[in-house]
């Protein structure tokens, strides 16, 4: 029998929810338990694929071109184990199909309902998914109109498969008052109130707070939610998330699931092998969402676990109304530089004067995504002095179209799920240095999410093949697009068509990431 986690949030989005899911997994699975996780998504969005960074984070990429939110990065990370399309649910794909189901005239005579329709259709999406413990995480928060209909199909399905293989852990947030000096644990009682009036009785609390919280507003959480103390859990805030499965191993909470819910633990040891201390480089991630780091998860955490503070975000257009000197005043501050993917103009500029700025005064330089096509078109208008040389998504009458759109997108009218994603096999050259990042592997798989390629069959003058003569942009890597570039006289300019910040995970981040760190430390 399947036994099942399920996860709700309460008071305020944004608490750890993902965080709590992930590394509870992640526990489980050391201990010998086979899981598996899913997040649910209510909104009404087919997928995160046409949702703006600022407002939701960026979207997270998977092997199968799966465009996700992005908690499930944090699975990935945590867990060491690739995620699919199977491991994220949302509204609108429920939504779609019970109504295609409809069109296709399968409920024949009956009227169509949030329930029972909607949701069948979830529980049959939770029951397909295979593991001994599947950690369902239910985004948003509690009383949020659209997640009702997921609370409801969890309810029904812990009565069909019973009560006893389901565990209800309920996330919230106990905010401190500075001026009385206290703790208020009413936002969460109101939270309890709104979990069991949708027919869910929590099992545990995970209490999240800024500071360790007093055990007497512990106990007052534990009495007005029923749930007994010892499952009452509190988790302050830190500063370094990787720390949070060891934490909950101390808490000894992989022990309390194991009880509640009868599965069998292998005493394993917790090998869990996070950075604690980490080289104050500097690192400029040079973009134009500003309103959370979140837009930049997978960037930032992959700098991270290489062991050196995360990048700072360097806003983009600022750089754009700046001449030469002022940018190098702003990116002198930083020991190397990251171009992280986008879409759209705003910034572009301001990307393409930091590329320069790199190249010129040879500071490391990562050039993701559209970061690369920009290392080609600043190399075309300032080396080869191709004026107004530009990607068409920019400017479609650009004289010199180094990067232009792909073919096989020309005909493509509709905007979700239409890129070019997920996993794409590539070929690396030796004499890179990609090639030496890579170890001398020569096929490479990784991940993508682009509309657009760089034109090498109009522009071949840019670009050389490594060794040869010349100051052009080395081709490290092709699939049928060029997928990475290089410049030899330079201590690290790298571009690269591909997101390699989706493949790194906690104890093994993206060689590349830790080939800029040998770089910063001078190969010490
Ligand atoms: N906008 C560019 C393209 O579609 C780059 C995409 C990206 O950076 N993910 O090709």
């Amino acid at each position: 029998m399947k036994k099942y986690v399920i996860v709700t949030g309460g008071v305020l989005s944004g608490i750890g929810k993902g965080i709590f899911s992930a590394s509870l997994a992640r526990l489980m699975k050391e201990f010998g338990v086979k899981v598996n996780v899913l997040k649910i998504d209510p909104y009404l969005n087919v997928d995160a694929g046409t949702m703006n960074p600022n407002q939701h984070g960026e979207v997270f990429v998977t092997d199968d071109g799966y465009e996700a939110d992005l908690d499930l990065g944090h699975y990935e990370r945590f867990l060491g184990q690739n995620m699919s399309r199977q491991n994220n649910m949302t509204a609108g794909q429920v939504y779609l199909r019970v109504i295609e189901k409809e069109r296709q005239g399968k409920f024949l005579g009956n009227t169509v309902q949030i329930v029972p329709h909607l949701t069948e259709e979830i529980k049959s999406r939770i029951k397909s998914l295979e593991a001994e413990l599947l950690v369902v995480e239910i985004g948003g928060t509690v009383g949020d109109i659209e997640g009702e209909v997921f609370l409801e199909a969890v309810r029904e399905l812990q009565m069909e498969e019973g009560r006893e293989n389901f565990l209800f852990a309920h996330v919230t947030y106990v905010p401190y008052l500075r001026t009385t000096n206290e703790f208020k644990t009413k936002p969460t009682q109101q939270s309890v109130q709104l979990l069991r009036r949708a027919g869910i009785v929590p099992d545990m609390i995970i209490v999240r707070s800024e500071f360790p919280i007093d055990p007497s507003s512990l106990s007052k959480v534990s009495l007005f939610s029923g749930v007994p103390r010892d499952f009452v859990i509190n988790l302050p805030d830190t500063k370094n998330v990787y720390e949070v499965p060891e934490i909950l191993k101390d808490i000894g909470i992989h022990k309390k699931i194991a009880e509640k819910l009868k599965l069998n633990l292998k005493e394993g040891n917790f090998g869990w092998n996070y950075p604690k201390a980490f080289k104050p480089y500097r690192i400029a991630l040079v973009g134009k969402y500003l309103g959370t780091d979140d837009a930049y998860k997978s960037i930032i955490e992959s700098v991270f676990l290489t062991g050196i503070e995360k990048p700072v975000v360097v806003d983009s257009q600022m750089l754009e109304e700046m001449d030469d000197d002022g940018v190098t005043k702003v990116l002198g501050e930083y020991d190397a530089i990251i171009i992280p993917g986008g879409f759209g103009r705003r910034g572009v500029e301001g990307k393409i004067k930091a590329i320069k700025y790199a190249r010129e005064n040879k500071k490391p330089i990562l050039g993701i995504c559209l970061g690369m096509q920009l290392m080609v078109v600043e190399f075309a208008r300032n080396v080869l002095g191709y004026k107004n040389a530009n990607s068409t998504e920019f400017d479609p009458n650009t004289p010199y179209p180094v990067v232009d759109l792909m073919e096989e997108q020309k005909k493509i009218m509709n905007l979700g799920g239409t890129m070019r994603l997920g996993a794409q096999e590539m070929k690396v050259f030796p004499g890179t240095k990609l090639y030496e990042i890579y170890g001398g592997v020569e096929t490479v798989s990784e991940r993508h999410r682009h509309r657009y390629e760089v034109n090498e069959d109009s522009f071949p003058e840019l670009f050389k093949k490594p060794g040869e003569p010349g100051y052009k942009l080395v081709i490290s890597a092709k699939s049928r697009f060029i997928e990475a570039i290089e410049i030899e006289d330079h201590p690290f300019f790298i571009g690269v068509q591909y997101h390699p910040e989706y493949k790194s995970k906690v104890g093994a981040p993206h060689p590349i990431f830790l080939y800029l760190k040998k770089v910063l430390e001078g190969f010490e």
